[in-house]
């Protein structure tokens, strides 16, 4: 059946790609984005569209809107944005998804939150089951985004079981693709820019921190068939690559994968910076039948085909990180 669709956030990463999904599934897509992280050459291919429009607005704002699904991408996403300007960070997790919840509920509408693996915080629970609670710092740098994002999965529970609206968690582990943002600053983005067309590769810490990275066309799957999971399972559910990397591994794939000749650097590791994520996926398996299905090797080479056909000063650089 064709719905109207509604995301926000979604002219970013992976806002732009899950309204091309939509699209292509023949339903009617609304984009709404105020383009603090991306730009609008993200979602230029779908502006012919019919089924397709673009709204510029600021999700912390009120909008009346008739939808039938609603996915919440808006949020600035990687650390160098997100720490740009920390309350705006606060108002736009929290006052979005209470602007967002009131619209489920006056349409009576679906809606997905993107959540994220940080409400793990620095997590001493490895890999990372959605039972555990998290071990985040409420007053550090990063606490904007995770304490952000853990009031907006309360206020998801919240009018569900208040309010009987129709919801869904994901939380997303760190997923990378064509469209990152070249200047987002973060690991992947930064090092394929370095390695392309720098001489330097910031590795923060000894390198030895680890992450999980997941393709976007497997993160963008889950996420739709969350959405369209049955109404018993709202989540939270992990969605990631189990795969789990060092950050010098990364660099030195991201060096072979590139052909560069660009030096390690070692730069001071970020306060608050986890030392370990992988995300246990029993319950998206079980529940939505999904594993990811494309290898860091893969996608990295997908990714670096992508950067090299992007012109960097299309791109503006919002944050003074490396
Ligand atoms: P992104 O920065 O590319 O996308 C976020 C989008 O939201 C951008 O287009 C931005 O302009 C928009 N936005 C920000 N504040 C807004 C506001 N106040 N009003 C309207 N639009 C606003 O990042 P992404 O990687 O595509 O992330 C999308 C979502 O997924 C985010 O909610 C993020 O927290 C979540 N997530 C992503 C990852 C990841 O690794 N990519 C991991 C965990 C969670
Ligand atoms: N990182 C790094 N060099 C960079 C950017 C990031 O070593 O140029 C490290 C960062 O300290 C962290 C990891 O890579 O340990 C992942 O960072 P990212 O910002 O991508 O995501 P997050 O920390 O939110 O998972």
């Amino acid at each position: 059946m064709k719905k109207r669709i509604l995301v926000t956030g979604g002219a970013g990463f992976l806002g732009s790609h899950l309204c091309e999904r939509l699209c292509q599934q023949g339903h009617d897509v609304i984009c709404l984005d105020n383009f603090f992280t991306s730009q609008k050459s993200n979602v230029e291919h779908l502006l012919p569209l019919e089924n397709f429009e673009l709204i510029r607005h600021d999700v912390t704002m009120p909008i009346y809107l008739e939808v039938d699904e609603i996915y919440n991408l808006a949020c600035p996403a990687a650390p160098g944005h997100y720490q740009y300007n920390p309350i705006k960070t606060m108002k736009t997790s929290v006052m979005g998804a209470i602007n967002m919840l009131g619209m489920a509920k006056r349409c009576r509408a679906k809606i997905l939150q993107a959540s994220t693996s940080e409400v793990y915080g620095d997590p001493e629970v490895h890999p990372q089951v959605e039972t555990y609670r998290g071990c985040v710092n409420t007053l550090g740098i990063r606490a904007c985004y995770d304490e952000g994002k853990r009031a907006a999965e309360t206020l998801f529970m919240d009018y569900h079981r208040s309010n009987n609206v129709n919801i869904r968690i994901v939380r997303i582990f760190n997923t990378y693709g064509p469209r990152m943002h070249p200047f987002d600053g973060r690991v992947i983005s930064n090092f394929i820019r370095q390695a392309l067309w720098e001489k330097k590769i910031t590795i923060f810490g000894d390198g030895s921190q680890t992450r999980s990275f997941c393709y976007r066309d497997d993160l963008v799957e889950a996420m739709i068939r969350m959405m369209n999971g049955p109404d018993e399972f709202v989540g939270p559910v992990n969605i990631g690559n189990p795969g789990e990397f060092t950050i010098k591994q990364l660099a030195e794939l991201t060096l072979k994968l590139t052909g560069s000749k660009a030096k390690l650097e070692y730069h001071p590791l970020p306060q608050d910076d986890p030392m370990q994520r992988r995300p246990d996926i029993s319950l998206a398996k079980k529940w939505l039948k999904w594993k990811p299905t494309i290898p860091l090797e893969e996608g990295l080479q997908k990714t670096i085909d992508w950067f090299k056909t992007i012109q960097l000063s299309d791109y503006r650089p919002p944050t003074p990180r490396y």
